[in-house]
């Protein structure tokens, strides 16, 4: 590629609202241009990362035995009815409307086309297993879209499909996703962590995340430097709440002090800032006399973050919460609740009942803001009303770090993330409400096995510059940069001689199969390698009617501090 051909734009300053690095160098060398809140144009530059991206992870997903096709941006309501998910899924999911007034939504993910492309097309135990995945755009209304390409609202995603004949054939679909996935990210040159995650409302038995290791990563994780134990703080996050659970279980039972204000005895019974409970107590309520006396405390806890807390909790696998504490059912938190609807409001919980046992927010900054009511819920628990948003890393350095690991093998440490891949067994939580079976060889009709394995292609560029960049731009990692050479001839229109030893060399190395290209622009020197610096790519080679004459030209590496001399016959094989 020579750049007068290609389109070059950078900029002196990133624009003000750029707030994370990855996000600041993108916008400032020209890879991504907003158009709107979580909406950006890959540019040219962009692109090319993007492509390289998604070429590693298609080898990978090949080689691993999966089969690629492309299904469609804009999916009609009735599969997503069908599945039970266009009533689960919040404001997240971008529902349209054609001309005929039918409802359409712009696709978050992809498991209902999916399931229905195989209901239709795998009918025999013959055809499986089967993993089918697409790169394709997708839409997710995020409540805060944010930090460039990483929490977009459009963005890219390959998301992987897998069909076997029973659980045990769908865990080896699941292990080989799994080891697809840290090929993909070791070719990308990432520093990464595989980590349990939580498998939430679905349920299933597996689930694991890949986390770029990052400290401006929006995920947290728990994890033992000397063994294998690591997980998701939404899954981990038993850890240091077992004490806290385990206060509260005392404060269930315990008749507070009659016309105070009992939810900050409750407070007190816990004895731990309350911050560390805002995760799963979010209220007490009081029953009172006519008088006004109160006769009981009732706390409601709401396992927001880890309702496989919640499945963990209810199966007794979480020790030191057990005695005196009680799960209710929705049914009751609906009849409780839904006899005081004024209730509710204050408390400020958008989705009033489901939120409990449906999982169907994230964190507690979904909760609206409310007013707080003295006796009914606790102050100070809602983040983002009366409460900064806490720094759960920081809360949890002191509460977990050093803290020995499950599995006994060390202590624990916490670390930031940022979330770029995730697999999951899903079980037949699709296949079941769509229907989709296969004959066995009894030519009986079985469920389908299903996992779903999804990668963001457009996120990983901007958590590859989170790790790689220093004051000069970004430092991309050779798989994906945009391009892995840059020729930089010094006097390009004025000097025969550099242009023509330029052209040559450019040409050798395309014949190469290097990715090179070539500076015609004429910049001068300063600005032409401040832009290459600022754009990241990995090698750079300039060339100079001075060094030409002893036949020298100069190399530096990106990552080098100085740049060396290096005989222009030997250059091709220098970088090859
Ligand atoms: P997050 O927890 O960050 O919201 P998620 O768990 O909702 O992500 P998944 O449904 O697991 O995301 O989707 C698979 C992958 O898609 C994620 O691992 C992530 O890399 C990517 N992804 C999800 N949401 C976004 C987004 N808004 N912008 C860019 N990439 C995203
Ligand atoms: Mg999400
Ligand atoms: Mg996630
Ligand atoms: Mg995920």
């Amino acid at each position: 590629m020579k750049a007068s051909q290609f389109f070059i734009s950078t900029l002196k300053e990133a624009p003000a609202e750029a707030e994370v690095v990855s996000q600041k160098l993108m916008m400032r060398a020209g890879y991504i241009k907003r158009l709107g809140a979580g909406i950006y144009t890959y540019m040219p530059i962009g692109l090319r990362v993007i492509r390289k991206v998604e070429n590693v992870i298609r080898e990978e997903m090949v080689r691993a035995g999966a089969v690629e096709l492309l299904m469609p941006v804009v999916q009609p309501a009735e599969l997503w009815q069908e599945s039970g998910r266009w009533d689960k899924m919040g404001p997240e999911m971008l529902r349209v409307k054609d001309r005929h007034d039918r409802d359409f939504i712009l696709q978050p993910t992809s498991e209902e086309v999916i399931t229905d492309i195989a209901r239709q097309e795998l009918r025999s135990y013959r055809q499986l297993p089967r993993n089918f995945f697409h790169i394709q755009t997708k839409f997710r209304d995020e409540r805060r879209p944010r930090f460039g390409v990483m929490r977009g609202r459009e963005f890219t995603m390959k998301d992987a499909y897998s069909f076997d004949r029973n659980a045990e054939a769908a865990v080896k679909s699941y292990e080989a996703m799994y080891a697809a996935y840290c090929r993909i990210f070791e070719r990308l040159g990432l520093t990464y962590r595989a980590v349990a995650a939580d498998t939430g409302a679905i349920g299933g038995a597996l689930s694991h995340e890949f986390q770029v290791i990052a400290d401006t990563g929006e995920d947290a994780l728990v994890y033992c430097p000397t063994s294998d134990y690591a997980a998701n703080i939404e899954l981990a996050e038993a850890l240091p709440l077992i004490a806290t659970r385990g206060a509260a279980t005392q404060a269930l039972v315990k008749t507070p002090t009659p016309g105070k204000s009992t939810c900050a005895d409750v407070a007190q019974l816990l004895s731990i800032p309350l911050e560390r409970t805002v995760k799963s107590l979010v209220l007490a309520t009081d029953e009172k006399t006519e008088a006004g006396d109160v006769t009981k405390t009732t706390v409601w806890l709401l396992l927001v973050r880890g309702d496989h807390d919640l499945n963990e909790v209810k199966a007794n696998k979480v020790p030191g919460l057990n005695q005196g504490f009680r799960f209710a059912t929705v049914g009751e938190i609906e009849s409780h609740f839904g006899t005081k609807p004024g209730y509710l409001g204050p408390v400020g919980l958008k989705q009033p009942v489901k939120i409990v046992a449906d999982r169907t927010v994230a964190n507690m900054s979904d909760f609206v803001v409310g007013a707080n009511e003295v006796d009914f819920h606790i102050t100070g628990v809602n983040w983002g009303r009366d409460l900064p948003e806490p720094d759960l890393v920081a809360d949890l350095r002191n509460v977990v770090e050093g803290d020995p690991s499950p599995d006994g093998k060390g202590v624990l440490a916490i670390q930031r993330g940022i979330e770029v891949g995730h697999v999951f067994n899903l079980g037949t939580v699709y296949s079941k409400p769509l229907n989709a079976t296969y004959l066995d060889e009894n030519g009986k009709p079985q469920l389908m096995e299903m996992g779903c394995y999804g990668i963001g292609v457009t996120r990983i560029l901007g958590a590859a510059i989170e790790q790689n960049n220093d004051e000069r731009g970004i430092i991309w990692p050779a798989a994906m940069a945009p391009f892995e050479l840059v020729l930089c001839p010094i006097g390009y229109d004025r000097s025969a001689d550099v242009q023509a030893a330029a052209d040559k060399l450019y040409g050798e190395l395309q014949a190469l199969g290097v990715d090179v290209i070539l500076d015609n622009r004429g910049e001068r020197p300063g600005a032409m390698f401040a832009d290459w610096e600022l754009v990241g790519v990995p090698h750079r080679v300039v060339l100079g009617d001075r060094g030409l004459k002893d036949g020298q030209v100069e190399y530096q590496g990106r990552r080098d501090a100085q740049a060396e001399s290096v005989p222009l016959a030997g250059i091709v094989d220098f970088v090859k």
